[in-house]
């Protein structure tokens, strides 16, 4: 039976990375989660065992974000089990990265279907039923090239800066109801995503953190913690970048 004094949360991308890190930060901080993954769970055993140290529960599903109607199922079964949703966050993402001299039809539209559309389906399968309990705090994941633009990442960074445009009109629409819609855009994180960066790709970015560094997936998380709670009550359509300094 869901338990309604918890907090519900439900993060897209949830199994690994960032999305990962934001699933344990909010069992932590005494939500249940609903997350879903793609294809490769999580190692579940560790999330189940934050959860029960924490008194948590926690529902995982396979779901492709780009299909709405597995999305919506993904979000009515989260409902059924752990009760009303309170946080969303969209985390699930993919690049295609090339030259746009060379980006094929495939690279364009698998990032914008899983990086824009996904977004769009996770929100909008979410949205009436925070209108209707009048409360709700939805963070999605854009990034510094969603900001700044990034060469090689023309799929990339347009989906990230759609992301951008959707939250900031989603916030503004919303607002009326007492849910609030706020982006996180991290830098460069360390994450399966960036594992695979070329050394000298690496080093080149690095020379332009102003601190020094790649950021932590924890580090992300407890930004998207602080925007999906009550402490950031009145923060809506704002930009938070998460990127050590870089293109300031
Ligand atoms: P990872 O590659 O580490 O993890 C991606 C997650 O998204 C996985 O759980 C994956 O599931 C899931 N996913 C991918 N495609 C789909 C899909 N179609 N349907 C459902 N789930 C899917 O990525 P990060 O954690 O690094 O990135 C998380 C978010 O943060 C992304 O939106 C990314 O663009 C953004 N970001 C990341 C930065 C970085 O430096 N890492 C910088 C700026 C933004 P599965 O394992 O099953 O494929």
């Amino acid at each position: 039976m869901p338990q309604d004094s918890r907090r519900v949360a439900v993060v897209s991308g949830g199994s690994r990375g960032i999305g990962r890190a934001v699933v344990e930060r909010f069992l932590t901080d005494g939500y249940d989660v609903g997350y879903c993954y793609r294809s490769r769970p999580a190692d579940a055993d560790a999330i189940e065992r934050l959860a029960a140290e924490h008194g948590g529960r926690v529902f995982a599903a396979s779901v492709d974000v780009t299909d709405p109607d597995a999305v919506r199922g993904f979000l009515d079964g989260t409902q059924e089990r752990l009760g009303a949703i309170d946080a969303i966050v969209t985390s699930a993402g993919i690049v295609r990265d090339g030259p746009l001299v060379t980006m094929g039809q495939e690279a364009w539209t698998s990032v914008i279907d899983t990086n824009l559309t996904g977004t769009y389906n996770v929100c909008r399968a979410a949205v009436f039923a925070l209108m209707k309990q009048g409360r709700g705090s939805i963070v999605t994941l854009s990034s510094v090239a969603g900001v700044c633009g990034s060469a090689t990442q023309a799929n990339y960074a347009a989906s990230k800066a759609g992301i951008i445009g959707f939250t900031k009109s989603l916030a503004e629409e919303v607002a009326r109801f007492g849910i609030r819609a706020n982006v996180v855009a991290p830098g460069l994180i360390a994450t399966d995503m960036t594992d695979g960066m070329k050394a000298k790709a690496r080093e080149a970015v690095l020379a332009r953190i102003p601190l020094g560094r790649i950021g932590t997936a924890a580090e992300v998380a407890d930004t998207v913690a602080f925007l999906a709670s009550e402490r950031a009550s009145y923060i809506t359509g704002q930009v938070i970048r998460i990127d050590g300094g870089i293109g300031n």
